[in-house]
């Protein structure tokens, strides 16, 4: 970090960001110029409130030069992280696609779109058991049972379990069902649940809330990281914006800027993305040509009669062109599938 001085400042000035500065166990050494003053902050800039220096008198720019994600950033490790999740790596060479029904209904509907969708090539299976619904009149999620058919899938299938937890009491009921826990966008800032999730040793897809900057996805990513779990995926899942022909807009921009900054794998969700069951091949190919990891489908045996989703959610027949349309763009990325 580097603190410039106002041309008024005085020695006197300059004692007093060193004290506070020292005060936090860093080291601050002062450049005195001829028109300016900066002082050069040395050790762990993080452990600064950047706004609290800039109270103080004769301190005009405070420049950060470290991100204020350590874990998650490349600066601290330079390779690609692969995670594995049932068998699964995600985040290396391969491309993988996990699908399923956003909430899982009944247990015809989740093993009919289960066998169908491995059939196709989706290594993981995804279904809401805990729904976080907009309106609070409409289905939440069959809870337990729905943990339960999943397991009956997972048993049947062999595809490992994706989905959501929405409380920190539910994580570890969720984490006995689940091979990767799923944060949803609306809790992707719920920090206690966040902090619970760093303890468990189960990967955790993070979800993006619909306004989130990058930084702000990314120190989310940090506090599990920084509770002890290393096995963190981001999932890119659309954001909010004047765009009113979609639910979302998709913002395919942030994965190469997640790929430049971090280390941690990232995949993209085109079914909540967009909310259109017309959008989701294309815009599946565009994620993987901008180099995402894998992709997050909504899959129903019959979207119409769908409890949650539907008009987002292809059919088993669509699920097979996907698988189709998107291996030729993972192949001439250089990717297996
Ligand atoms: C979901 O995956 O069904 C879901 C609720 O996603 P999001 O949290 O991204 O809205
Ligand atoms: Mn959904």
């Amino acid at each position: 970090m580097v603190i410039v001085m106002s041309s008024k400042a005085t020695e006197a000035d300059v004692q007093v960001v060193t004290e506070h500065v020292e005060a936090l166990g860093l080291k601050a050494h002062p450049i005195f110029g001829v028109e300016r003053i900066v002082i050069g902050v040395i050790g762990d800039e993080r452990l600064i409130q950047k706004d609290q220096l800039s109270l103080i008198p004769h301190v005009e720019t405070v420049i950060p030069i470290l991100k204020p994600y350590k874990l998650a950033s490349r600066e601290l490790k330079p390779e690609d992280s692969i995670i594995d999740v049932a068998g699964v790596k995600i985040g290396g060479k391969e491309m993988v696609v996990i699908a399923g029904p956003c909430s899982v209904e009944n247990e015809e509907q989740l093993l009919q779109t289960a066998r169908s969708v491995k059939n196709a090539g989706a290594k993981l299976l995804r279904g809401g058991a805990y729904k976080p619904r907009t309106s609070p009149y409409v289905f939440q999620g069959l809870g337990e049972e729905g943990l339960k058919l999943l397991q009956k899938a997972k048993a049947e299938t062999g595809l490992g379990i994706v989905t959501e937890v929405m409380e920190t009491a539910d994580v570890e009921l969720v984490a006995e069902y689940a091979d990767l826990l799923q944060v949803g966008a609306r809790n992707m800032q719920n920090t206690r649940l966040l902090r619970s999730l760093g303890k468990t040793k189960k990967p955790v897809l993070l979800k993006r809330n619909f306004s989130a900057t990058l930084n702000e996805f990314l120190m989310s990513a940090e506090y599990i990281l920084s509770g002890g779990n290393e096995q963190v995926i981001l999932c890119e899942r659309g954001i909010r914006t004047f765009v009113e022909y979609t639910r979302n807009t998709l913002d395919l921009n942030v994965v190469p800027a997640v790929k430049q900054l971090s280390h941690l794998p990232i995949i993209v969700d085109p079914s909540h993305g967009t909310g259109r069951h017309d959008f989701v091949i294309p815009l599946s190919r565009a994620a993987i040509a901008a180099g995402a990891d894998g992709l997050i489908i909504e899959v129903h045996p019959n979207p119409a009669v769908a409890f949650s989703d539907g008009e987002q959610s292809l059919t088993l027949e669509a699920f097979q062109e996907l698988m189709k349309e998107v291996g030729i763009i993972a192949l001439a990325m250089g990717r297996n599938n």
